[in-house]
């Protein structure tokens, strides 16, 4: 089975913690890898940015495709969407250049969709889709710029025309039922997958030694993609409202310069929180597990998130995480289990549930048990075989029609 995967915005490859660079550019280049070691073959298409070869084989059967559409230049995600009839040419050509037919187009993010949905008609291949974020759901959440009435429109008709709709949540599927009227009997929920074997439990001491960290002091972590979705105000306002002098906030992604970095670095310096709250910068992947094992709780205070790779990360890594009760972080952390799940986008309560795990190693230690266990549903080799069982699923659903018709 030859398998097209359309990111066109982002390369899956590319590095971690940027502003556009998260949770699905880890979740396209993983599943490729290993529908790849189960013998599909497997291209990743995304927009070419600079001088770069066309063709970049990753592994066996895995290829990176890099093709021109607009400027060369990196260029905000906002500004991409003039280009997609471009990129759906190139990947036409592409295809027709290499003498080869995808079986399947499975497309992700509503521009990559826009993208795959002519490029999978024309090579008579069922789509496949999989938003990771919606417009609708992001301009309901009240705190990032508006999304534009024309992201919302071509969604509404991406979901009513795609094959089959990958949810990453029940909570997304009924997003997508209730504000887009996608049919329920097209939508598969389907988790992210994580590395089990890279997001495991380090040693905690040694973590710390090598990242600088006092071994007794209280750290809290937040990682990702710095944007106001994110709610990283809302934590920086729990860690001055916490009796505990000496807790220490790492904030990891968001380059220097990044203007909402600038903004929180401002927040914590009028907070007097100056020496409690360290913005590290953006992270490789590969390192994260120290972060996380150096770490007594990791925070997610999502105002929004489709699964939130990120808690399931440190749950594997034994790490109690203390999250919004939103989206996809409804189905991964169990709250008073192995994390807190706190209702209000206001920081005194995560305060409160900070301070019951900061003071509390007993408690802490039950929850990372329980943790560990939990993310064991999330492995990939599972995940990629219920993926892959789909695929073979809307296949022969396609040559059933196709006998019949
Ligand atoms: N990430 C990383 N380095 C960083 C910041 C983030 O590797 O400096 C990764 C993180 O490990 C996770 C992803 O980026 O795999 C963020 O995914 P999540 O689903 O939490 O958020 P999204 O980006 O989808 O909003």
């Amino acid at each position: 089975m030859r398998i097209a995967q359309v990111s066109y915005h982002t390369n899956p490859l590319a590095p971690l913690g940027g502003r556009q660079t998260g949770g699905m550019n880890v979740y396209v280049h993983e599943l490729s890898r290993e529908l790849a070691r189960r013998g599909r073959e497997v291209d990743i298409f995304t927009r070419r940015e600079g001088e770069v070869p066309e063709v970049t084989p990753l592994a066996p059967n895995l290829r990176l495709v890099q093709l021109p559409a607009g400027p060369p230049a990196p260029l905000e995600k906002e500004l991409l969407a003039p280009y997609v009839p471009a990129f759906t040419e190139e990947l036409s050509r592409f295809a027709a250049a290499e003498g080869v037919t995808y079986d399947l187009v499975h497309s992700h993010y509503w521009q990559g969709i826009a993208a795959g949905e002519p490029f999978a008609r024309a090579q008579g291949a069922p789509h496949l889709v999989m938003f990771h974020t919606l417009g609708e759901v992001k301009n309901r959440a009240r705190v990032s710029e508006e999304e534009p009435g024309e992201r919302i429109r071509r969604e509404r008709e991406l979901a009513a025309s795609a094959d089959a709709i990958i949810t990453a949540s029940g909570h997304e599927h009924d997003l997508l039922a209730r504000y887009y009227g996608a049919d329920p009997g097209r939508m598969v929920s389907i988790p992210c997958g994580i590395d089990t074997d890279l997001f495991a439990p380090r040693d905690r001491d040694a973590s710390r030694r090598a990242l600088g960290i006092e071994p007794e002091r209280p750290v809290l972590l937040w990682v990702g993609r710095l944007e106001k979705l994110k709610g990283v105000d809302i934590l920086i306002d729990a860690v001055s409202e916490l009796d505990e002098p000496d807790v220490l906030l790492l904030v990891v992604g968001g380059e220097r310069g990044h203007e909402l970095r600038d903004e929180l670095e401002a927040q914590a310096g009028a907070a007097g929180l100056g020496g409690r709250v360290r913005f590290s910068g953006a992270v490789p992947h590969e390192e994260l597990p120290a972060w996380y094992s150096a770490a007594d709780v990791c925070v997610v205070p999502s105002y929004y998130e489709s699964f939130g790779l990120v808690a399931v990360e440190a749950m594997a890594c034994g790490t109690p995480v203390v999250a919004s009760r939103v989206g996809g972080l409804v189905s991964t952390v169990t709250d008073g289990v192995n994390g807190y799940l706190i209702p209000w986008r206001c920081p005194e309560p995560f305060a409160e549930k900070l301070e019951v795990l900061i003071r509390n190693p007993e408690l802490r230690a039950n929850f990372a048990r329980s943790a560990r266990e939990s993310v064991q549903r999330f492995r990939w080799d599972e995940i990629a075989r219920r993926m892959d069982d789909l695929y073979a699923d809307v296949l022969a659903a396609r040559v059933a029609k196709e006998a019949v018709g």
